[in-house]
C-alpha cells in the first residue's frame, strides 16, 4: 500500500456558510467548491491548503453521521476525520484486512469530487476516524 499524502482534514460544523466566514473570509483559503453527498447526508466545501485541503462537513439530516459526530461532542462541531489519499483503494482495503485493520467500508464508496473512499474504524486507529481515498 502506498500512501501519497494527506488529502484533507474532515472537520464538522453546524452551519458550512458560518464556517466559511472564518476558512475564506478571516483565514483566507479559497473556497474550490460544495458539494452534497446524499447517500452520506452531508454537504461539503473544500478548501486547499498547500498541497493538502481542509474539507468543512454540514449534516442534511439530524441522523446523519455528521449530525451524530456533533451530538457526541457536546453540540459543537471539530475535526471528524484525516483522509488519506492512497495510489489504490482495492489495493489498500485489501492490504488492510490482510493485516487485521478493522473496516467500516469493505469495498470503496463514491465521495466528493467522485474519489473512491473508504473508511477504518477508529479502534483499530487509536480512535481516529481514517479515511483513505484515490483520486483519478
Ligand atoms: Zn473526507
Amino acid at each position: 500500500m502506498k500512501i501519497l499524502k494527506v488529502d484533507h482534514i474532515g472537520i464538522a460544523v453546524a452551519s458550512v456558510d458560518d464556517a466559511k466566514k472564518l476558512y475564506s473570509d478571516i483565514l483566507g483559503l479559497p473556497h474550490a467548491g460544495s458539494e452534497t453527498v446524499a447517500e452520506q447526508k452531508v454537504t461539503t466545501a473544500f478548501f486547499p491548503v498547500g498541497d493538502t485541503e481542509v474539507e468543512l462537513l454540514e449534516s442534511t439530516a439530524p441522523d446523519g453521521p455528521i449530525a451524530k459526530f456533533i451530538e457526541k461532542n457536546g453540540g459543537r462541531g471539530g475535526v471528524q476525520h484525516i483522509a488519506f489519499r492512497v495510489e489504490n483503494i482495492e489495493e489498500a482495503l485489501a492490504e488492510l484486512k490482510a493485516k487485521g485493520v478493522a473496516l467500516i467500508d469493505e469495498k470503496p464508496r463514491r465521495g466528493a469530487g467522485g474519489a473512491k473512499i473508504a473508511f477504518l474504524h477508529p479502534k483499530s486507529t487509536f480512535g481516529v476516524l481514517v479515511e483513505i481515498s484515490e483520486r483519478a
